[in-house]
């Protein structure tokens, strides 16, 4: 997959712990999906998507790394969670909500813009949720997480926005399953290896046909 002369570059929001520390540290153990010839195979970027300032500052940042080699596939990762309902949602908490899940991926997604055009693979995948489905949304038996559900659900249409903006680019939202992390807690279903894995090796097969797809970690689809 990596040529010997252009690596193949990931940029993963949210990597400090979960699932986005998974994403790396499989990305940086395994060769066949990260390849430097300079050596440098991890670089460290400081970005808070909910801070609009900050996702533009961090362009500075990227330029040396990306400027040249481009970006094949990035991962918007970072996202909060609250427990709350319908009728007692605070609108604040909604509102920082949809900030950090779904507005800020869709500035991180037009601020590296440039980098995906540079890039060979092109990829944008959105790290959404179940929570964000509407068709299934009443056989949950749980209804606490009103404010990222919504959030969810608008990152679920920035990607089918981004697929019909821009056919070169492979837009992706997936749900990565229930994983044992501080958000998903140690009740979860899957380690973030078993749910990463799988999600490395669908992101790095998909094809434009994919584009535009609600999925499961385990390539399902899922119901809007
Ligand atoms: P965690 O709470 O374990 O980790 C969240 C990560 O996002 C941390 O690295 C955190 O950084 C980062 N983050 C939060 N807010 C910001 C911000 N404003 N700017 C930059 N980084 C931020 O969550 P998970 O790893 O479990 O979840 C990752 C993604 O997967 C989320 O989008 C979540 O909605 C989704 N998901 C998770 C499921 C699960 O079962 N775990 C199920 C379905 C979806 P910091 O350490 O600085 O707070």
């Amino acid at each position: 997959m990596a040529s010997a002369t252009r690596p193949t570059t990931w940029l993963v929001t949210g990597a400090s712990r979960g699932i986005g520390l998974e994403f790396v540290r499989l990305l940086v153990s395994f060769p066949e999906h990260v390849e430097s010839e300079r050596g440098e195979r991890l670089h460290v970027v400081r970005m808070d998507v909910s801070d609009f300032d900050s996702i533009r500052a961090s362009v500075k940042q990227l330029e040396p790394i990306l400027g040249e080699v481009g970006l094949d596939y990035l991962i918007n990762n970072a996202g909060i969670i609250t427990e709350d309902t319908a009728f007692t949602l605070g609108p604040e908490q909604l509102m920082d909500i949809l900030r950090t899940n779904a507005a800020g991926p869709a500035l991180v997604s037009q601020v590296c813009l440039p980098f995906l055009e540079k890039g060979t693979r092109k990829v944008v995948l959105n790290v959404s949720s179940t929570g964000g489905s509407i068709a299934t949304s009443d056989q949950r038996k749980d209804k606490k997480y009103t404010s990222y559900s919504m959030s969810k659900a608008a990152l679920n249409m920035l990607t089918v926005k981004q697929k019909a903006e821009r056919p070169d680019i492979i837009a992706v939202t997936l749900d990565p399953g229930w994983v044992k992390t501080d958000m998903g807690g140690k009740d979860g279903l899957l380690e973030p290896e078993e749910s990463i894995s799988n999600i490395l090796k669908i992101v790095t097969s998909a094809t434009s046909a994919d584009s535009g797809k609600y999925l499961r970690y385990n390539g399902e689809s899922l119901p809007w």
